[in-house]
């Protein structure tokens, strides 16, 4: 019998949620902690004590042993460390399980092994973790048992964030303080607080573990280095939203059994473009507890890939030639009484807030391309971003035929009149109901779209956290609504300061909106003359983290100091390459010990074969000659590629830490790899598939 999931008592099963904080705390302590959560206020160690009591016993009750500070150093994945709920034993030598308010709220990890991009001396390797009480904890099970995790923030001895979490707390601070600000102008004296709200399409590949053992490049660097494409590949479109495999849809209905035991809203599910590639999309959530769903997501579907004898890949571009994975940020703002600020109404142009709202985020965006597309860059995104599947490296705001008319009207009349308005949809057959159409159609090239009552941010690489681009997002934003405030809060004319504004912010920053096709190779020139921000690479994008424009930004709202931008574009160029160093390591290993002798190998078939035929009379050998031929200069091409990229890989070391260095993996290394993978890949289309040391793409992508 199929055993079917009960979700409404599934749900948040696993979660210290709201009413499980409500039926075990006494009403008091409830009070205290829902203050905490949604105004900020701060938690006194009494108050923890009796949190942090009755979380242990629930835990326990579900099997927990340890307790786990859970965190997000910049190493790009997640980090904890397990302590059990065991007291020190009692004279009689029995023992307890205890758990405090203070370990709750504060843990001491060891901080000296996690990047920290010089911002931390190793002898001074004490680094804090520290409870995010906004989102909640919650109970995993795994090979390791029952363990309660606690969200938390990691900072330096000395308050520096070194963590993903730290700097988007901060950032939902100021884009809440500075949101309110802008409402309370237009006359919203309710909501108390504005919080951003995330929610982010997951897209991952699954492959068969077997398979995946024998490729050492999967292995070791989450992405085949080597290659060639199979006969078949996404060119026939049959697999986006096509019928999910058997195999797959039982792992998708673990991995959504799994995300909801712990609260994390799994809503849609299906195949995406290249085959053995899929999505997952969770509804929205305030945006910390986004980033953090976020990873759980990641962790359950590698977790669930692997009983099913399964992987399942993360890396933005597995496979050369087929679509890549990324992550759809979605982003809006809400306020606590279910306000969507990006919310436009029937009439857009008449809704000034709306209006203003949107101006400023377009200055923003306009003014902080830069940063925005630094919060994407990824080692593995630079083969996906600009590649024809995923948005150009450019970045620029689709708005749609119906905002973007409106701010025509406005850039070109000072003023907006109308709203175009949605049709509606004759499908030509009577049966069908006829419905209304978006005023806006899609827009699938664009890496910044508005999609009715949100903006998609769709650069994010598909293992990286969603936090850095949130940072961006929150931030900018803030400092847009801070600087319309402070000139509209002085006005003597209000109606007409939000209308000057908003015409002025719409004709000033009109450039980054950009309704056309973002995969046409006109929109990159289009983008220079306009003055865009155009940066192909990791390496490119760094340096804008550190620029003096940057630095005020992040200074004024306190989400990073100089010290804490300069070092983490110190640890990007370190992270850029090491990643780049793996992969030419794992080249050259793969390249000597398994694909040169089976070249020479299949080299020696051809030549006894051609031999023994001789042998056996005047036979015609020309096919075996004209490949034995070919394999062999392809063996020699193969060869001095391997030679070059060695040799450059020797050099590494001579260039100096950062961006010097990140800079020769860039510009040297990785040519000398794509060099390398020619002659290999022409190799595989030649040598006996009996032979070939590896399964090909073809056995990858349609063997699951
Ligand atoms: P599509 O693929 O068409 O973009 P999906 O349904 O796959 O749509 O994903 C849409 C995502 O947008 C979901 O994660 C959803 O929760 C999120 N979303 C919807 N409304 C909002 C909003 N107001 N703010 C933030 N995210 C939102
Ligand atoms: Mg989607």
């Amino acid at each position: 019998m199929e055993k079917y999931i009960d979700v409404v008592s599934t749900f948040g099963c696993d979660v210290f949620n709201d009413s499980v904080m409500q039926a075990r705390l006494p009403k008091k302590v409830y009070h205290e902690l829902k203050r905490t959560i949604s105004e900020g206020k701060e938690l006194s160690l009494e108050i923890a004590d009796v949190v942090a009591h009755e979380m242990k016993e629930w835990a326990i009750e579900k099997g927990a042993t340890h307790y786990s500070h859970w965190f997000q150093p910049l190493t790009g994945v997640t980090a904890e460390k397990h302590d059990a709920f065991i007291s020190t034993p009692m004279e009689n030598g029995r023992i307890l399980m205890t758990f405090s308010g203070k370990e709750l709220i504060k843990g001491e990890p060891d901080a000296s092994s996690f990047p920290s991009g010089g911002l931390r001396a190793t002898f001074e390797a004490r680094g804090y973790t520290t409870w995010d009480c906004t989102s909640p904890a919650f109970v995993r099970h795994d090979a390791a048992g029952a363990t309660l995790c606690i969200p938390t923030a990691f900072c330096s001895y000395t308050g520096e964030a070194l963590d993903q979490k730290t700097p988007l707390l901060r950032s939902m601070e100021a884009v809440n303080e500075q949101s309110l600000r802008l409402i309370r102008l237009f006359g919203n004296k309710t909501s108390r607080r504005v919080t951003p709200s995330v929610g982010a399409e997951q897209e991952y590949f699954l492959i068969d573990k077997d398979m995946y053992d024998h490729r050492k490049d999967l292995v070791y660097t989450g992405r085949t280095l080597f290659g060639a494409m199979p006969p078949k590949g996404q060119e026939m479109d049959d697999h986006y939203l096509g019928t999910i495999r058997q195999r797959v849809s039982a792992y998708m209905k673990e991995v959504n059994e799994e995300c909801w035991r712990v609260g994390v809203t799994a809503k849609t599910q299906h195949n995406e473009v290249a085959p053995a590639q899929h999505e997952l999309a969770p509804i929205h959530m305030p945006a910390n507890i986004a980033a953090d769903h976020n990873q759980i997501i990641m962790r359950i579907l590698k977790k669930v890939a692997s009983r099913h004898n399964m992987r399942c890949l993360l890396h933005e571009k597995p496979f050369a030639g087929l679509n890549g994975s990324g992550k759809h940020n979605n982003w809006s703002l809400t306020t606590d009484d279910g306000i969507n600020l990006l919310e436009p109404g029937i009439t857009p142009h008449e809704n000034m807030q709306f209006l203003l709202i949107l101006t400023c985020i377009l200055k923003a965006v306009d003014i902080h391309a830069d940063l925005l597309r630094e919060s994407a860059a990824d080692v593995g995104n630079d083969l996906r971003l600009g590649g024809n599947e995923a948005p150009p490296a450019i970045v620029s705001v689709f708005l749609g035929e119906q905002l973007g008319d409106v701010l025509e009207q406005l850039v070109s009349t000072g003023t907006a009149t109308y709203s175009k308005e949605g049709q509606r949809l004759d499908t030509g057959v009577r049966t069908l109901p006829d419905f209304m159409k978006d005023a806006t159609d899609r827009n699938r090239t664009s890496p910044f779209a508005f999609t009715g009552n949100k903006f998609e941010f769709r650069m994010v690489g598909s293992k990286d956290s969603i936090s850095a681009c949130n940072v961006v997002l929150n931030t900018i934003t803030a400092e847009a609504f801070r600087e319309a405030c402070d000139r509209l809060e002085g006005a003597k004319d209000f109606e007409l300061a939000v209308h000057d504004l908003i015409k002025e912010y719409a004709s000033s920053h009109q450039r980054i909106v950009f309704n056309g096709n973002g995969y046409a190779p006109e929109w990159l020139e289009e983008a220079k003359r306009r003055g865009l921000p155009v940066l192909p690479s990791m390496v490119d994008a760094i340096p804008a983290i550190t620029t003096e424009k940057a630095v005020r930004l992040y200074e004024s709202f306190r989400v990073f100091t100089r010290a804490e931008l300069e070092s983490r574009a110190e640890i990007k160029y370190d992270i850029y390459a090491k990643a780049i160093n793996i992969e030419a390591k794992a080249m050259i290993d793969i390249t000597t010990k398994q694909i040169i002798p089976a070249v020479v190998k299949y080299t020696s078939v051809l030549a006894s074969s051609i031999n023994e035929v001789r042998k056996a009379g005047p036979m015609d050998v020309s096919v075996q000659m004209d490949l034995l031929e070919k394999t062999s200069l392809l063996l020699r091409e193969t060869n001095d590629e391997m030679k070059k990229l060695e040799k450059l890989v020797g050099e590494v070391r001579e260039h100096s830490e950062g961006q010097d260095r990140a800079l020769f993996c860039r510009r040297e290394l990785f040519p000398a790899m794509e060099a390398l993978r020619k002659p290999v890949d022409a190799l595989e289309m030649l040598v006996d598939k009996e032979m070939w040391p590896m399964p090909s793409y073809g056995d990858l992508i349609f063997e699951v």
